[in-house]
């Protein structure tokens, strides 16, 4: 489904919606903004529907939110409007290259065709390469008249300080539980029950929820807490066989951000029970971030020198059994 608010529609965030809207009643909406703040809560939504409402031409006065009906409106919800454009990373790389950047000037160079600005949006800013960012810079340091760039970013502190100088800051924090409530019930038919339980599986990130309202995922991740739940009086096969199975490519795509979760929690609770205090539990504790820190390194690993998905798998799920007394 396509979720595409009008800046009105925005929930959660209406501190930011303010800002913007009187910065476009200034006629001065900046020439470079920096959206930051965690995953999935909505930056690139609200950078695509502040940009929609620089366009629109049905606005009663400028500081108003983008009205959703005109052609250019309609043009920014479908991706199709020649002064808006979006840079995200390309399929299978890592980083946003230069290239990417010199596009994204030589569309600013060109005059607006039909809305007041040209508007630009980078996701993932602060995955830049060094070459890349310093393209950037330039365009900063001269901005085109007319022109606006939104970068968008859960890692701030991974630009160039040069760079974020320049942007004008806009901090987004987690939605509250009533605004996702609000975001989901308009965008699924899930009952209660179901609702709670993606939400707690998303953790706040609007995506993750969604994807996990889906229902494939939402069994996946049932399963995956029936499985850890058994590990400590699985035998070594029946390890064997679930490394296997979580270990093709789309799976381990999804057990791997469930394994980390699953891990916090279970830190969480021996360290609930270490305040209560006894040598023992404070020795488990210890063995617990032992293993909890390895495992993240190895995922890591995992992800970036490509490791045999099945034997991390085995290897993780052998260490955590062991951890809670298997005989292995
Ligand atoms: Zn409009």
């Amino acid at each position: 489904m396509t979720y595409f608010p009008t800046l009105d529609q925005i929930v959660g965030h209406d501190a930011v919606v303010a800002d913007l809207k009187q910065a476009m009643a200034n006629d001065h909406p900046g020439h470079a903004h920096l959206f930051f703040g965690p995953p999935g809560v909505g930056k690139w939504t609200v950078a695509a529907a502040f940009a929609q409402a620089l366009f629109c031409r049905h606005k009663p006065t400028p500081g108003a939110s983008g009205c959703g009906g005109c052609p250019a409106c309609l043009k920014v919800a479908a991706d199709n409007h020649g002064d808006l454009v979006r840079v995200v990373m390309g399929e299978g790389k890592t980083r946003i290259g230069v290239d990417q950047v010199r596009q994204l000037t030589a569309f600013f160079a060109l005059t607006p065709m039909e809305a007041p600005w040209k508007v630009a949006i980078m996701d993932d800013a602060a995955s830049m390469n060094e070459a890349a960012a310093n393209a950037l810079l330039k365009t900063l340091e001269e901005p085109p008249s007319r022109s606006l760039l939104i970068l968008v970013t859960r890692q701030p502190g991974k630009l160039l300080p040069t760079i974020r100088s320049r942007c004008l800051k806009t901090r987004f924090s987690p939605l509250a539980s009533a605004a996702l409530q609000r975001i989901l019930a308009t965008l699924t038919t899930l009952d209660a029950a179901t609702l709670q339980e993606v939400m707690a599986a998303g953790r706040g990130n609007v995506g993750r929820i969604l994807a996990f309202s889906q229902g494939e995922l939402l069994e996946l991740r049932r399963k995956f807490y029936q499985e850890m739940a058994g590990l400590p009086t699985a035998t070594l096969a029946q390890l064997f066989t679930l490394a296997e199975q979580w270990g093709t490519p789309e799976k381990f795509a999804h057990i791997v951000p469930l394994l980390k979760i699953w891990l916090q929690e279970r830190l969480h609770g021996v360290v609930l029970q270490t305040d209560r205090g006894t040598m023992a539990t404070r020795d488990s504790q210890e063995a617990w971030l032992k293993a909890i820190f390895w495992i993240e390194q190895l995922l890591r690993q995992a992800a970036e020198v490509n490791l045999n998905r099945r034997l991390v798998l085995e290897a993780v799920l052998i260490r955590l059994a062991r951890l809670q007394g298997a005989g292995y």
